[in-house]
């Protein structure tokens, strides 16, 4: 066994968690700014948004009631816009990660703070990653101002969140934690952080599919993903992501259905070069010695949650088996590291296994 030596920058924001913590918010802002909040509402968080705006009362300085996934240039500028009409010096989001999207947008021109109430599994609100898209194509980066200052995580709010959201979501959470095993910049606290959150989601999840209004698995769930969150937000996004991004990007997918539909097919193309990782995820995903690639498609399977593209077709712009080279020829040119070397034809054989929907395993040779 080796000693160990490492670098770790952990992200400065303050996290309050538990049932109820909303009701929080008007103090929470009081802490930060006093010209008035820009409160970013998902419709279908519509009646915490009616909630928060009562409660922050003559804060208020305006309310935004449209998110969309992937946060589109021109949306954002419009919100930028209202942001300055309003006079506010801070933002409140509530919602996925595509309201705190769009609050990461604002945050990102005007560097104002941001305070988020995350009601899905995304985990935006733990990373200082924001993405904008035009045309076909996402752009991201990364910038300290976009890392919300406080996250509220309260998980009364994800009482209501529908099955078809909920598990896609955990699994957008659960490729953090994988990715965060091997991405650029993982390291011993990371690799804690995301193995707990793999277990949470992992025990919770067919909790919550069961019984989506059980408070203790809904907890559990959201302290798994704000952990995977926290992870992915220390390290970066690998390749698993990136596939995501450009599928997404290209054929107007539901960002969450993508992970669910890669993971298992990602971590099966990787594991051949990640022996003791794959080890551990196997650990946490409850299979000691097993293979994780199977593990998290058995998981998907039970969750009942997308595990084929073609499952995705009826999505956005319609994406066909045809699609698949020009997909994979965009994904090897955005994927810069991985584990192993990937090469177009590597990517082009995940993507038509992941079309057609084929139960991965790692190829232990
Ligand atoms: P989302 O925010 O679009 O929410 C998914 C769906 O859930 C939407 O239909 C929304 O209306 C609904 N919803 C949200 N809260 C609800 C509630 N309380 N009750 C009922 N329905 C509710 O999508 P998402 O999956 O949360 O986030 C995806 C977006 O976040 C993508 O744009 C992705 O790129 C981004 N993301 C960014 C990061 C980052 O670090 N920057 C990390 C993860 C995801």
């Amino acid at each position: 066994m080796r000693p160990l030596a490492f670098s770790y920058e952990q992200l400065p924001a303050r996290v309050v968690f538990g049932p109820g913590t909303r009701a929080r918010v008007p103090a929470l802002v009081d802490e930060l700014e006093d010209r008035g909040v820009f409160l970013v509402v998902d419709r279908a968080a519509r009646e915490t948004g009616d909630e928060l705006a009562a409660a922050l009362g003559a804060r208020l300085a305006a309310r935004w009631n449209e998110a969309v996934q992937h946060v589109p240039v021109e949306l954002a500028d419009r919100a930028r816009t209202a942001f300055d009409a309003s006079g506010a010096g801070m933002v409140v989001c509530v919602g996925g990660g595509s309201s705190t999207g769009l609050a990461k947008a604002i945050a990102l021109s005007h560097h104002v703070p941001v305070l988020a109430v995350p009601t899905t599994y995304a985990g935006s609100e733990q990373t200082t990653i924001y993405g904008l898209t035009g045309g076909r194509h996402k752009q991201t980066g990364k910038h300290h101002d976009v890392l919300p200052k406080v996250v509220v995580y309260d998980p009364e709010l994800t009482l209501g969140l529908p099955p078809a959201v909920t598990g896609p979501s955990a699994f957008n959470a659960l490729a953090h934690s994988v990715e965060a095993l091997y991405a650029p910049g993982h390291n011993p606290v990371t690799s804690a952080l995301a193995l707990e959150g793999v277990r949470a989601i992992h025990h919770a999840l067919p909790i919550v599919m069961a019984a989506p209004g059980d408070l203790p698995a809904r907890s559990e769930l959201l302290f798994g993903a704000y952990l995977s969150g926290g992870a992915l937000g220390a390290t970066a996004a690998a390749m698993h992501h990136k596939i995501c991004h450009v599928l997404g990007g290209m054929f107007d997918l539901v960002h969450a259905d993508t992970h669910s539909v890669i993971l298992p097919h990602a971590v099966a193309f990787l594991g051949p070069a990640l022996p003791e990782e794959m080890a551990r995820l196997a650990d946490a995903l409850g299979v000691p010695g097993g293979d994780p690639a199977a593990a998290l498609w058995d998981l998907a399977v039970a969750s009942r949650v997308p595990t084929t593209l073609a499952a995705l077709a009826h999505q956005g712009a319609g994406l066909g088996r045809d699609d698949l080279p020009e997909a994979a020829a965009r994904c090897a040119a955005e994927i810069t590291t991985a584990p192993r070397r990937v090469s177009e034809a590597d990517i082009l054989a995940l993507l038509e296994r992941a079309y057609d929907g084929e139960r991965p395993t790692i190829d232990r040779g």
